[in-house]
C-alpha cells in the first residue's frame, strides 16, 4: 500500500462496505500515482495544459474517495449525501466514490 491516508485510526465501519474500502484505498493508490505523473508533466518548461486539466481532475477523485472513505468510517457510506437515499450496490461498484444517488447528479 503506498497510500499516505491512514486509515488505522478510523474506525472500521460496517463490514458489509470491506470490499468497497478495499475498492477505494486501491483506487486511491492509483489516483495518486497517475497525479504525481501528471505534476511531473506540469513542472515542465512549457506546461501541458492536458496534463494540468488532468491533476486537478485527479486531486478531485482523491477527495471524494477520502469522503467515501469517511462516510463508511462514519457508517453513511450508501446513502445519498443529499437526499439520504440509498445507493443501489451496481452505482457503487461502478463509481465507489459516488456520494449521489443518480437522480440527485442528474440534477447537478
Ligand atoms: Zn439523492
Amino acid at each position: 500500500m503506498t497510500t499516505t491516508l491512514d486509515t488505522r485510526d478510523l474506525p472500521a465501519g460496517d463490514p458489509r462496505w470491506d470490499a468497497f474500502r478495499t475498492l477505494l484505498e486501491e483506487q486511491r493508490s492509483d489516483c495518486v500515482r497517475e497525479r504525481e505523473a501528471a505534476l511531473e508533466e506540469c513542472a515542465q518548461s512549457v506546461p501541458d495544459p492536458v496534463a494540468q486539466r488532468r491533476s486537478a481532475s485527479l486531486s478531485d477523485t482523491i477527495t471524494a474517495i477520502d469522503e467515501a472513505l469517511a462516510r463508511i468510517a462514519a457508517g453513511s457510506y450508501g446513502s445519498c449525501v443529499h437526499c439520504g437515499a440509498t445507493i443501489p450496490d451496481e452505482r457503487l461498484e461502478l463509481r465507489p466514490h459516488a456520494g449521489a444517488c443518480v437522480s440527485c447528479t442528474d440534477r447537478r
